[in-house]
């Protein structure tokens, strides 16, 4: 077969970047997207630094995909973070490693590489048509990276399911991921701490640690440790989140200098001084609402109501079930069809493992789909 036109929907990072390896590859390509503008998602992600990728060894890397680890290896394999870094300073943007391992671009945005990749797919020839939304198979060559389900008004509000449910093809239900957590906070903490960020915690939710920093929004909490627990805190709801305020001090240490004599001080303050806590903590060891012993700084709980909206959500869990792709995600129940990026059943915590698995996924595809169109 000689396929020389191929439809890419979905003009997020991994539809454009399936784009780009099509083109070069000689082949015709059409992006359809209904939002007048590409990439929204993808410039809002840049807001935040646009953490392309990770440097942590490649197996490290792997193992944040949970379940779909196995499926998502061969593509990040063939496509690791070391060629999306080279990827990125071809179109001109320096990349550098954070003190985290986290990898960026040094402009800190997404706005400069986009505008320069779009200036390439023009010149490959590759055309986009914003307004367009997909309206179902039509049996020609087609790559489908039309997003998850968070953030809608940016574009991805997976409104393709029930033409994909239609077809036979299994959509497992969307939920959020990476999300921010309710917590129904008093008047008087929420007024005073929404915004707020306690740096340096440790967390524990039914038995998973994590250490980073707890923000204190006026609707419960976010922040990155909260995205890395958020999995566990979602499906497996009920449990206690503790905070260790000070996880640097044993707890040992931490009696030792609460039995000091307090003498005149008020507790807030004996407990900046002798504990090393701030405004923050010790308000939420308030909120809590009990004694403020070693014990209870170092396991201080909040009563966490259940995820925000999948809207609000960095990311979705749920989409195309994996067991409806081949290894190179093209969909076995349609043919010449590939199904990337976000709108997979994957989830992997923030650190640059969703875009990287977006670009991944993207480079499998078309490179397959290249094959097809030049056998
Ligand atoms: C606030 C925020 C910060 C983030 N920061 C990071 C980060 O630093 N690092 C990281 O790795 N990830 C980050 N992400 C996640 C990352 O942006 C997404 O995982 C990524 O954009 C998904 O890429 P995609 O191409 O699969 O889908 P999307 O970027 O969602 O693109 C899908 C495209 O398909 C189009 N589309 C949808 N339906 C149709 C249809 N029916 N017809 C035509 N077109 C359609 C949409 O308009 C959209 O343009 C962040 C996300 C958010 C919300």
């Amino acid at each position: 077969m000689s396929l020389i036109e191929v439809t890419v929907v979905g003009a997020g990072p991994a539809g454009l970047m399936a784009a780009e390896i099509l083109a070069k590859g000689g082949v015709k390509v059409t992006i359809l997207d209904h939002m007048a503008k590409p990439a929204r998602k993808f410039l809002l992600a840049g807001r935040g630094g646009l953490n392309l990728t990770h440097s942590e060894p490649l197996e490290q890397l792997l193992a944040r995909y949970g379940e779909a680890k196995d499926f998502m290896t061969p593509a990040i394999n063939a496509f690791p973070p070391a060629a999306l870094m080279a990827w990125a300073n071809g179109l001109g943007v320096e990349t550098f490693i954070g003190s985290s391992g986290r990898i960026f671009p040094k402009q800190m945005k997404a706005s400069p590489l986009l505008r320069a990749w779009l200036r390439r797919l023009e010149s490959l020839g590759v055309e986009l048509k914003s307004q367009t939304r997909w309206q179902g198979f039509d049996g020609k060559p087609t790559i489908l990276a039309m997003g998850g389900a968070s953030w809608p008004q940016m574009g991805s509000d997976a409104q393709w399911v029930p033409i994909l449910r239609a077809a036979n093809i299994r959509v497992n239900g969307f939920k959020p991921a990476n999300s921010r957590f309710l917590v129904n906070w008093t008047k008087l903490f929420r007024d005073k701490f929404a915004g707020t960020p306690i740096k340096n915690v440790a967390l524990n939710y039914a038995g998973q640690k994590v250490r980073g920093e707890l923000m204190i929004s006026s609707e419960g909490i976010e922040g990155g440790a909260i995205y890395a627990l958020s999995r566990v805190m979602r499906d497996q709801p009920g449990e206690e989140l503790q905070v260790d305020l000070r996880p640097d001090l044993s707890l040992e240490t931490l009696q030792q200098r609460l039995s000091r004599p307090r003498g005149k001080e008020s507790q807030s303050n004996f407990l900046r001084k002798a504990a090393g806590l701030n405004p923050v903590s010790i308000a939420l060891l308030y909120e809590a609402k009990l004694p403020f012993t070693a014990e209870n700084i170092k396991t201080c709980p909040i009563k966490v109501l259940r995820p925000a909206s999948l809207a609000r959500a960095i990311s979705s869990a749920g989409g195309v079930a994996l067991a409806e792709l081949d290894q190179n995600f093209k969909i076995k129940a349609v043919p010449n069809t590939w199904a990337i990026g976000e709108m997979v059943d994957w989830e992997a915590p923030t650190g640059g493992y969703l875009l990287q698995a977006c670009f991944s996924s993207a480079v499998a595809a078309a490179t397959d789909c290249l094959k097809i169109a030049t056998a």
